[in-house]
């Protein structure tokens, strides 16, 4: 990988939307996914094969997947990822095709059975089950990322020393996982932790193999984002217009916004082949419908220039 390209992974669809009360309808979101895809987002997550009651947002995965992936033309260069937390979930996945998956497990005990119902350890084994099932199927096509939720503190547990989120990289990577996102979810990180974190994990896997996942929640996602550029990370997860609140501060920004990443990477040379001015524009029509303000600083700074056409 060249130095100066940096791999934009796009969560808006599924941890943004996941996240607003809004509920956008199937052909809604298939224009979303498209238009962020000719804007030029080539690593989206698109959906999650969770319990429809439990998740309103991503019921209709199934149906979304199937619109993509029957004609791959629709997809053109992106690669589309879903969110498979469970073995129930695996089956829904291969029916429609889906080969990218996301796990998603955390560096806390609390957080992992208050979210996703099971220890680390538990969980480990479910991936290690599924992803087992879903090789048999998809060979070689079968790509995973894992997430590591909590990496810098929790919700319940408070701060997070690194040593114990490096344990949890280092037994997601033996399962034969292709990339790991570390994830700040209650954006508690600051560049010197980020630092304390990203330095070892890069000792133990290669710098394509870790991406990170900050949220804004106290302003410091950019500042995060850059110390991980400069120590090697070149994967950064960010979601359009900063979709999707915390849950756990609410009323506070989530995930970091990709046009302010934009922003930031353009100014500094760097490249992600993705168009900031077509991406605002796909932002904006979509939040015509949430109704919240934006997070974003960078489309704050649009709507007040151009308007919200
Ligand atoms: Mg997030």
């Amino acid at each position: 990988m060249k130095t100066d390209l940096v791999q934009i992974f796009e969560v808006g669809p599924r941890d943004g939307l996941q996240n607003e009360s809004h509920l956008f309808t199937l052909k809604e979101k298939i224009w979303f996914i498209s238009s962020l895809i000719q804007a030029g987002v080539r690593n989206i997550e698109i959906g999650a094969f969770v319990r429809p009651d439990r998740v309103p947002q991503m019921a209709d995965t199934d149906q979304l997947c199937h619109y993509f992936f029957s004609a791959p033309k629709r997809l053109g260069l992106a690669q589309a990822w879903c969110l498979v937390p469970n073995k129930s979930g695996l089956q829904r996945a291969l029916e429609v095709g889906v080969t990218h998956f996301a796990v998603f497990t955390a560096a806390t005990e609390t957080f992992a059975k208050k979210n996703i119902g099971m220890t680390i350890q538990q969980s480990l084994k479910e991936f290690q089950e599924i992803l087992r099932a879903a090789r048999v199927v998809l060979g070689s096509k079968l790509k995973v990322r894992g997430y590591v939720s909590t990496a810098f503190g929790c919700p319940f547990e408070g701060k997070v020393a690194p040593k114990k989120v490096l344990s949890v990289i280092e037994k997601l990577a033996a399962l034969g996982v292709d990339q790991i996102s570390i994830g700040d979810t209650i954006g508690v990180a600051h560049p010197a932790s980020v630092q304390a974190l990203i330095q070892p994990a890069l000792k133990m896997l290669d710098r394509g193999q870790i991406a990170v996942h900050f949220h804004d929640t106290r302003g410091t996602a950019l500042a995060n984002t850059l110390r991980s550029i400069d120590l090697g990370i070149r994967t950064i997860d960010s979601s359009a217009g900063g979709l999707g609140g915390c849950p756990y501060a609410p009323g506070a920004a989530g995930n970091l916004a990709t046009e302010d990443l934009l922003f930031m990477l353009n100014g500094m040379g760097m490249r992600t082949g993705i168009d900031l001015d077509d991406f605002c524009k796909v932002t904006l029509k979509l939040f015509r419908k949430i109704k919240r303000p934006l997070t974003s600083r960078y489309l704050q700074t649009y709507v007040a220039q151009f308007g919200l056409e």
